[in-house]
């Protein structure tokens, strides 16, 4: 039936008009520059989109920090931050997104603990009739901080890798490749591609950052807010036995009175993941060139050892290190970058990348296919909200020796 005023032209122009505007976002292209977890993420829900997608990573998918890093998931800790929505809604499609893509990368929903433990002071016995009975017998304050319905873990670079997959199968492009500058139109209003070092050229509609702290190399191009890297260091064991569907957070002090805070996640493929022991060591220029700090792994080694007696027969499978990618306010920066159309950022998720990705690439999907978001409010990560850093000052975010 007609609205009352309208012709059936009137009708089928619109309508034609709808199916012009829908040819014209499945011929859209998107350059994606980094396949950590997030432009994996984006690649994947573009690709779902039926958008054209090419990725461009300097060294390897999931080479840095969204390889490395816990794989922790937890619907509710954000709350009362800016983050919350964009945490509970990256939460649930987590699960969705578990049930589209199968068991390829070890999710599961998980009892998560927290504990102290003291080797210089007296702490109160915890019972050990309870859960997390695989750690050191004299773990003391141990406390439940979130259920099967609030905390999960995934392994996050079978992840990362199987977003990729998804993508690629539904006709994404993986280049390898450094993406070296932004290309625009000659007002520089427009983004209009990346430029590789290689003297490649790539012409895209759009253009997502999501270089993780390398982002920060973008602000040569782009009016953009600092990105900095934070350096963390881990260790994956394979124990012999496998641990039940448990993650702790730990409160340690040593002998010394130093406190640490040590992450333990035993793993649905046997492996049991240790991280901990953050350093501001500067953020090299090249992924690859990313090592632990001297004497990180031994003394982290050696506090999973203490806490978790039964590695001392575990084989030691990776001990390595990464940067998370932080802002100034703590915040991640996800949206378009002002001045420059068709330029977009997603960045600086700090200890929540595995976490949020997926809430970031449906509103990067909505934001480039329909010009809005509709499940999260991305209003408080707009990059407009700090300062652009000067390309001048990037080498204090940067060690570029
Ligand atoms: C020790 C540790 C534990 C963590 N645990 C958790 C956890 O349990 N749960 C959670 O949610 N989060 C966790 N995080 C945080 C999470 O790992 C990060 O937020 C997330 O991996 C960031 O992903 P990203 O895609 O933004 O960046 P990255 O993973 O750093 O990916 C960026 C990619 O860009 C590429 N690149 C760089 N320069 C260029 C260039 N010029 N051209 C093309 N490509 C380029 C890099 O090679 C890299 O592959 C942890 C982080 C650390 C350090």
């Amino acid at each position: 039936m007609l609205a009352p005023g309208r012709s059936s032209m009137g009708v089928l122009r619109d309508r034609c008009y709808e199916v012009a505007k829908l040819i014209g976002k499945m011929s859209m292209q998107v350059v994606i520059c980094g396949a950590g977890v997030i432009g994996a993420a984006a690649a994947y829900e573009l690709s779902r989109r039926g958008i054209a997608v090419t990725v461009i990573e300097r060294w390897r998918v999931a080479g840095a920090a969204s390889g490395k890093s816990g794989g922790f998931l937890a619907r509710d800790w954000c709350r009362g931050t800016p983050v919350a929505v964009l945490a509970e809604r990256s939460f649930d499609l987590h699960a969705a997104w578990a049930r589209d893509l199968g068991d390829r990368y070890g999710y599961r929903r998980v009892d998560t603990f927290a504990v102290a433990v003291s080797d210089r002071r007296k702490l109160a016995r915890a019972h050990r009739a309870n859960v997390a009975g695989w750690l050191a017998a004299d773990i003391s304050h141990r406390r439940r901080i979130g259920s099967r319905d609030t905390t999960a873990q995934i392994d996050p670079e079978a992840f990362t890798r199987t977003l990729i997959e998804a993508a690629t199968s539904r006709g994404a492009r993986l280049f390898i490749g450094t993406v070296a500058g932004l290309r625009t139109s000659r007002d520089g209003s427009r983004a209009e591609g990346v430029t590789l070092e290689d003297g490649r050229d790539l012409a895209a509609d759009a253009v997502i950052i999501a270089m993780g702290p390398w982002s920060v190399l973008a602000a040569h191009w782009l009016p953009m807010p600092a990105v900095y890297g934070l350096k963390g260091h881990s260790i994956l064991f394979r124990p012999e036995a496998m641990l039940p569907s448990e993650t702790v957070f730990v409160d340690f002090e040593d002998t010394d009175g130093e406190t640490y805070a040590p992450e333990i996640v035993p793993r649905a493929d046997g492996t049991l993941y240790v991280c901990g022991l953050s350093s501001s060591a500067p953020l090299p220029r090249d992924p690859a060139k990313v090592n632990p700090e001297p004497g990180g792994c031994e003394k982290l080694g050696a506090i999973s050892l203490r806490l978790v007696p039964l590695l001392g027969s575990a084989k030691v499978l990776a001990s390595q290190a990464c940067h998370r990618p932080i802002t100034a306010d703590g915040i991640p920066l996800i949206g378009p970058v002002p001045q420059v159309a068709g330029a977009f950022i997603a960045t600086g998720h700090s200890v929540w990348g595995m976490l949020n990705a997926p809430g970031t690439a449906e509103a990067l999907g909505e934001l480039i296919v329909d010009g809005r978001t509709r499940h999260v409010p991305i209003a408080a990560f707009s990059p407009s909200r700090l300062p652009a850093l000067a390309p001048n000052a990037l080498s204090i975010a940067l060690n570029q020796a």
